[in-house]
């Protein structure tokens, strides 16, 4: 039974150390029991503009030596560490993901805050040789990384806790500060995030907490000049009006994908299978580099759909928090009605069905169609759901460009014994990452990530971020 909206806990604005409650809250809601996790306070443009003012404030009056950031954030992991049941608790129930995702989610932010840490103290810069330039003799030049100032930052529903690691941790380490708006959908995680980092040693200001809808709390953050960088993850349309309305100043934008994998003949089937199905349904199909579109050669088509289907088959979906359960519900019933509406709409276009394409409310079976086109949605537009396609392909070249037919260009997949296969389909993929034997749903906190075309612009991991979250500051000095 769904708890009454008005006995569920409150939760207010963070600025500047203060919890700040509103008259208007929006609710957040268990994703498969419906039920109220708490009613949280939504922002006004006042508010908004206060945070700023102490993210301003705060970076400022800046005393944090980069030791200090290194101790906060390595406190911070450990604190998370001792938290991760009550973290992945909230994740399952407000994202609907399986317990075992949602402690997976932990264990990688763990890491993503531990590498924040040890960035903080890496921040260097570089000697310019600047006297070997002709009327610069007796010069000395060295140009060091400088934090960029109040960095705004916008994250999605799907790996809430995590994403926002990739980007307070780096801001943190870098010496910036943050005003931070998490998706509504999911905005409690948000609540053990700003505790942890309170209790690891952050002082007040350094993040500050904004909830509420996107429009309108992601409008006010985008007209605020004192922002000096936004960076966001979520879908291609908000990441293009995000470029458009941040006017000159720099943009990390980490969006949507539609992701190829191609299984060659000499591939290992099992295992290409296995990582297809494991990767593809996590988190119920909703994340960024989710195998979406799997490119099969033909001579072993028929035998990998059979173990795809096979594996698929042995999926169980249901109550989240149920440690068997491989499969949960979207993120709401709207989303569950159009990625059925999406697999209807193909089914009518000529695919076929090998598994799945039932719901119950908010939850879609995992769902394999063969028979597919580029022109179905399913295939040509990020599905964001438990929907894997199949096509046969006879060239390794058509495959490829295949797999580059398409608006987005995150990560790719490919499975092969063959290196040299492997090493041309590296150099002809158009996206962010290749992944050789392993699913396009690969991702390691360290490495860098972020994709070319629509889906976005910049890298993630870290030490990608910190490079992006400060400027190269030259000095030179007449000797
Ligand atoms: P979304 O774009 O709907 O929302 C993301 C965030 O933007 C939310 O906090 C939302 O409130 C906010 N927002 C909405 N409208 C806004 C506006 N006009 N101005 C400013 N902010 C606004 O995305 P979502 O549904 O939460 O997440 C799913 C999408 O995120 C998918 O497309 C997925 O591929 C993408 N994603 C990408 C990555 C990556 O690293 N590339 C990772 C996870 C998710």
């Amino acid at each position: 039974m769904p708890t009454d909206q008005t006995t569920a806990e409150r939760k207010g604005l963070i600025i500047g150390g203060q919890e700040i409650f509103t008259d208007s809250e929006f609710a957040v809601l268990d994703k498969y029991t419906g039920d109220v996790i708490a009613n949280v306070a939504k922002a006004s443009k006042e508010h908004i503009n206060q945070a700023v003012s102490i993210a301003q404030k705060t970076f400022d009056q800046d005393q944090l030596t980069p030791y200090q950031r290194y101790e906060i954030l390595k406190r911070a992991a450990e604190i998370l560490k001792e938290r991760k049941e009550d973290v992945a608790f909230t994740l399952s129930r407000e994202v609907g993901k399986t317990i075992t995702d949602a402690r997976g989610e932990v264990d990688r932010a763990i890491q993503t805050l531990t590498l924040s840490s040890e960035e903080a103290k890496r921040i260097d810069g570089e000697i310019i040789p600047i006297s070997a330039s002709p009327g610069a003799e007796n010069r000395m030049g060295y140009a060091v990384r400088a934090p960029l100032g109040v960095i705004g930052a916008i994250t999605p529903f799907n790996f809430p806790f995590n994403l926002a690691c990739h980007k307070i941790g780096p801001a943190i380490a870098s010496g910036n500060t943050v005003v931070w708006k998490p998706a509504s959908d999911t905005a409690t995680s948000a609540y053990h995030l700003m505790n942890i980092l309170k209790e690891a040693g952050l002082p007040s200001g350094y993040v500050n907490l904004v909830c509420g809808s996107g429009s309108q709390v992601g409008g006010w953050l985008l007209e605020d000049e004192r922002i000096a960088k936004y960076t966001f993850t979520g879908s291609a349309e908000v990441g293009r009006y995000i470029k458009e309305n941040s006017g000159l100043r720099p943009v990390s934008l980490e969006l949507g994908n539609n992701s190829p994998n191609i299984v060659h003949h000499d591939a290992d089937l099992d295992l290409a299978a296995k990582m297809c199905v494991l990767k593809g349904f996590n988190t119920a199909g909703q994340a960024c580099i989710s195998v979406q579109r799997i490119l099969v050669h033909s001579q072993v088509y028929d035998q990998f759909l059979d173990k795809l289907r096979e594996e698929t088959e042995q999926l169980k979906v249901g109550n989240p928090l149920d440690a068997e359960t491989n499969i949960g519900p979207l993120i709401s019933k709207k989303e569950a009605d159009r990625v059925m509406t999406w697999i209807n709409e193909a089914v009518s276009q000529g695919a076929k069905m090998i598994t799945g394409g039932k719901q119950d409310g908010s939850i879609v079976t995992p769902t394999i169609l063969s028979d597919v086109n580029h022109e179905m949605k399913v295939v040509c537009q990020e599905i964001f759901g438990p929907v894997i396609t199949v096509m046969p392909f006879d060239d390794i070249d058509d495959a490829i460009e295949h797999a580059n037919n398409s608006n987005y260009g995150l990560q790719s997949g490919i499975f092969t014994t063959n290196i040299n296969t492997a090493m041309e389909a590296v150099k002809k993929f158009r996206t962010g990452g290749v992944i050789i034997n392993d699913a396009s749903t690969f991702r390691a906190d360290a490495m860098p990530y972020g994709g070319i075309k629509d889906s976005g612009i910049g890298k993630e991991g870290p030490r990608y971020a910190i490079e992006e979250m400060t400027f190269l500051k030259t000095v030179i000095i007449n000797l």
